[in-house]
């Protein structure tokens, strides 16, 4: 099987491996042919190969004949709502998102600012397979000019947000594309601001570009040692956001979803909270009860604002810190995630750790069986019928993405990932050793199909 230039969140690859300029010239012909665009924007983050891939990136689109406004560099949030506010038929982001360095990527957002779905990216990719490009006359080449209309972001969130309590915010830039513009924001919005790992640099050398407990333990131990109100911490193109709270200890992102869900749906006194099947059952727990319904996509935050489009949701979010807040725009964003959560602490009167104290705490155990990608398929195949009989007690299937079985004490999720050799699985359960002991029978079984379909 010929594996496919687009995953779940665009093209992403070893720069000069996989993502050569020569293919990033070709896709960006193949952009301007399919969007026929007249107007589009590019933004990049700070990794080292940002510059060399947007060039090869212009230089097809300009062969389209397309007018390019480059940005420079951006959070992917900011390319894709000044993608609507400049009225571009496209806005082009250069991003390997949580990546290590050596990775870059290309993610398409429409004129609304809302990222390209499956469809969309195929009709890319077999533009670019069969090279069936559409070349403008030399008469009519395209133009490429850089502007800087980033304040017009800021502005949005300067006029809708208030914060009256001086915060002292301690935030992990992470070396990424949140550098400019996220400590002004916050300065400007009346908070103390203390900025670590503030210099955009594509080598990330003070932590990983993905924030999880690990890469942020130097944020959680200043946050301590200098008595910060929070910690914020954002991915290298600043749609993900990660806290740490004011007693210095990382929050789990299932849990501070499901209290932020939570708050949104009881200030619109209802609604729906989209999130995808990895997520945990907390997040039903403290929507239902604020009379609020929950919805499940697939994963990739494609899915999860399709999702919200279609059933108006008040908010939605992936438990990998990716928040979707639909009054502003669609594309999940990072710096806004921060901005609201503090305004949600301040209307709730709470520090974080008090907003998340009436969050249940479930386990969640997560295991990857390696698995081919030639046969991960077959595999899925077989799961279905072979799970429900490995637990008679399931009360309710979902195939929303894999087979998700709701149990007695838990939850168990098999799904084939959509970008690596493996079949992921999550269980969920009240305590730990329920959760190890769902998560013990689906490794064996799942283990057991790959060998059966493998010989
Ligand atoms: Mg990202």
């Amino acid at each position: 099987m010929k594996s496919k230039l687009f995953g779940s969140s665009g093209v992403r690859g070893l720069v000069n491996v996989d993502l050569t300029p020569v293919l990033v010239a070709k896709i960006g012909l193949a952009i301007s042919t399919f969007s026929r665009a007249e107007k589009i924007l590019v933004g990049r983050d700070t990794r080292v190969s940002g510059l060399m891939v947007e060039n090869a990136l212009v230089s097809g689109l300009l062969a389209g004949g397309v007018k390019v406004n480059c940005l420079g560099v951006v959070p992917t949030p900011v390319l894709a709502y000044l993608t609507r506010q400049l009225e571009a038929d496209a806005g082009v982001m250069i991003t390997a998102s949580h990546n290590p360095p050596q990775y870059n990527g290309i993610k398409i957002f429409n004129g609304e600012g809302v990222a390209y779905n499956e469809e969309s990216q195929d009709e890319i990719e077999s533009i670019v397979e069969n090279e069936s490009f559409r070349l403008a006359d030399w008469r009519n080449i395209g133009e490429a000019s850089f502007i800087d209309e980033s304040c017009l972001y800021t502005e949005m969130i300067r006029k809708n947000m208030r914060l009256t309590r001086k915060w002292h915010v301690i935030v992990d830039l992470g070396c990424g594309a949140t550098c400019y513009i996220a400590p002004v924001l916050f300065g400007n919005l009346g908070c103390k601001v203390t900025a670590i790992n503030a210099q955009p640099d594509g080598f990330f050398p003070g932590r990983s570009p993905e924030p999880n407990s690990e890469s942020l333990k130097s944020l959680a131990k200043i946050v301590e040692d200098l008595g910060g109100d929070i910690g914020v911490a954002y991915d290298g193109d600043g749609d993900r956001v990660a806290f740490v709270d004011e007693d210095g200890c990382f929050v789990d992102f299932d849990r501070v979803l499901a209290a932020y869900a939570a708050c949104v749906v009881k200030r619109n006194s209802g609604g729906a909270v989209v999130t995808n099947v990895e997520a945990s059952i907390c997040v039903e727990r403290m929507v239902e009860a604020c009379g609020g319904k929950v919805v499940r996509t697939r994963v990739g935050d494609v899915y999860v604002a399709e999702a919200m489009k279609r059933c108006d949701a008040v908010f939605g979010g992936e438990p990998c810190g990716a928040w979707i807040h639909p009054r502003f725009h669609f594309c999940p964003d990072g710096i806004l995630s921060s901005v609201l959560l503090l305004k949600a602490l301040e209307d709730e009167d709470k520090m974080l750790s008090e907003f998340l104290s009436e969050v249940p705490k479930y386990q969640i155990v997560r295991e990857n069986v390696a698995c081919k990608n030639e046969v991960k398929h077959k595999v899925m195949e077989k799961v279905d019928g072979g799970l429900r009989v490995l637990f008679p007690s399931c009360r309710q299937v979902s195939m929303v993405d894999g087979v998700r079985l709701s149990l007695e004490d838990g939850w168990i999720l098999v799904r084939a990932s959509g970008t690596e050799p493996f079949i992921r699985l999550t269980v969920e359960g009240e305590s730990l050793k329920a959760a190890e002991e769902i998560m013990e029978k689906g490794v064996m079984f799942v283990r057991g199909l790959v060998g059966e379909v493998g010989r």
